[in-house]
């Protein structure tokens, strides 16, 4: 064996070409794609204006509109989620608009970069990263706007960055007792997770990204858009073309696409949309529920302090605060050893945290897999807080209870 087809890790040698057939992908996107799923891209694509791939759109149309619990339009496309989170703005505002943004993570902060880059009159409420937004601010200050000035209250359902779940339900009865702004949301990582009732809670716009709950690659976003929200966009005076959702909206009542959509990547969705219908919705949210149970129980059991409470928990990502050990020397070790990837913290905590994804095509076997790995790598870094196998029983016990 050469030195390029194998490494050494103390006095364990190891082949190269495995360890990289093993990647598994535990960050809160991209996410992992089940086998059906990446076949599906292997078909030659087919012209998007054929009778063939229309009948896919209103296959794949539906079962957006059921994964969103709404009779809104759901829009498909080419973008990033912050493609996707750009349209949310652009449609239905205009330059000097008032607007709230919640923020405490990356994400919130993105929301109000994109709105200050359209010159909207942005009012941000924060909470410190690793807490959830307050309700109550945002009570105050729809209270306090008589003349309804505010147009949307902008926020991010799960603050991907610090694993966070802001409470959305219990900001928007707020916004609803306000009555005239839109809710806009960003559900990139609560989609497909959580349960998310657009048409229940009246959401006006909601956001989302394909690498994330729906099991595909990137290069997908997803708009859903409220009739509230439509009677808003003819108001709309932000520029806008490539983004314009009317486009969308006009198509997609077609069962088609203004622009050339990435058609492989809609074969991909289809088959990733009927997965999630054979699971069910309740299953789904169950499994992701159940998994953050058994990773939360498994970091305190090793002695892994978590970086946000039990109540405010993201279904989608953990966060770890570890604190004998340096977050990427951890990182860096389950990827070495493992071939796991781990998400490390963004912005002012980088270096601080480490992220566990389970977000989409995650198994109990997965979680299993990355505590194992994790007691494995904290042990071979001297951390020992903890017995051996105590992280493996405490996730085993909640896996299994249900
Ligand atoms: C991933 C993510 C996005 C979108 O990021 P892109 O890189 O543009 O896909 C937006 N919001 C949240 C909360 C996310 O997790």
């Amino acid at each position: 064996m050469g030195s390029l087809s194998s490494f050494k890790i103390g006095r364990v040698v190891f082949a190269q070409a495995l360890m990289d057939n093993k990647l598994m992908l535990m960050i809160p996107g991209p996410t992992p794609i089940p086998e059906k799923v990446l076949l599906a891209q292997a078909k030659h694509p087919i012209g998007h204006r054929s009778g063939e791939f229309s009948e896919i759109m209103g296959e794949v149309t539906e079962n957006l509109k059921w994964l969103h619990q709404t009779q809104n339009d759901v829009l498909v496309l080419s973008a990033s989620g912050t493609g996707a989170m750009e349209a949310a703005i652009i449609n239905f505002l205009s330059r000097g608009d008032r607007v709230l943004v919640g923020s405490n993570g990356k994400f919130g902060d993105r929301w109000a970069q994109i709105c200050q880059a359209f010159g909207l009159d942005t009012q941000i409420i924060t909470a410190q990263w690793g807490k959830p937004l307050d309700p109550a601010d945002f009570q105050q200050a729809l209270a306090a706007d008589t003349d309804k000035a505010i147009k949307a209250v902008i926020i991010t359902h799960s603050e991907t960055s610090t694993g966070v779940l802001n409470s959305l339900e219990a900001i928007n009865t707020h916004v609803k007792a306000h009555g005239e702004a839109l809710i806009v949301v960003d559900a990139v990582t609560s989609l497909g997770a959580y349960n998310l009732p657009t048409d229940e809670l009246g959401l006006d716009v909601v956001g989302s990204g394909s690498q994330k709950g729906y099991m595909i690659p990137p290069g997908l976003g997803f708009v859903s858009v409220s009739a509230k929200a439509w009677k808003a966009y003819e108001q709309a005076t932000l520029p806008k073309f490539y983004l314009d959702l009317g486009k969308y909206q006009k198509a997609a009542a077609k069962n088609s696409n203004p622009f050339t959509p990435p058609i492989s990547l809609v074969f991909a969705l289809q088959t990733a949309l009927q997965m999630m219908k054979a699971e069910g919705l309740g299953s789904i949210f169950a499994r992701h529920d159940r998994q953050k149970r058994a990773t939360r129980a498994a970091m305190r059991a090793m002695g892994q302090p978590l970086f946000t409470s039990d109540a405010a928990a993201s279904p989608a990502v953990t966060a770890v605060m570890p604190q004998q050990v340096d977050a990427e020397q951890i990182r860096s070790v389950m990827k070495k050893r493992f071939n796991i990837a781990l998400a490390g913290g963004q912005d002012q905590l980088k270096g601080q945290i480490f992220r566990i994804g389970h977000l989409g095509f995650v198994s109990d076997r997965d979680i299993l897999t990355v505590v194992g790995a994790l007691e494995a790598t904290l042990f071979e870094l001297g951390a020992d807080g903890s017995a051996a196998g105590a992280g493996i029983a405490a996730a085993s016990k909640i896996l299994m209870a249900s």
